[in-house]
């Protein structure tokens, strides 16, 4: 679930970021409405502009 990259140094923390764009750049193309959760772990799987709380289907999360 979590990032393997995540405890690597510093050159590794631009790709990491390269590809949490691409992955949200995705993730909108793919019609979600892909909000991060605050935490980071989940991006929001509903339609775009929908109501109400996000939520990640994946895991059952709701958050704000
Ligand atoms: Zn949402």
């Amino acid at each position: 679930m979590t990032s393997a990259s995540r405890s690597t140094p510093t050159i590794k923390a631009d790709t990491a970021a390269r590809e949490a764009v691409a992955a949200q750049s995705a993730g909108r193309a793919g019609g979600y409405c892909w909000v991060e959760e605050k935490g980071g772990g989940y991006s929001c799987t509903l339609r775009p502009a929908h109501g109400g709380k996000h939520y990640h289907f994946y895991s059952g999360t709701e958050f704000d």
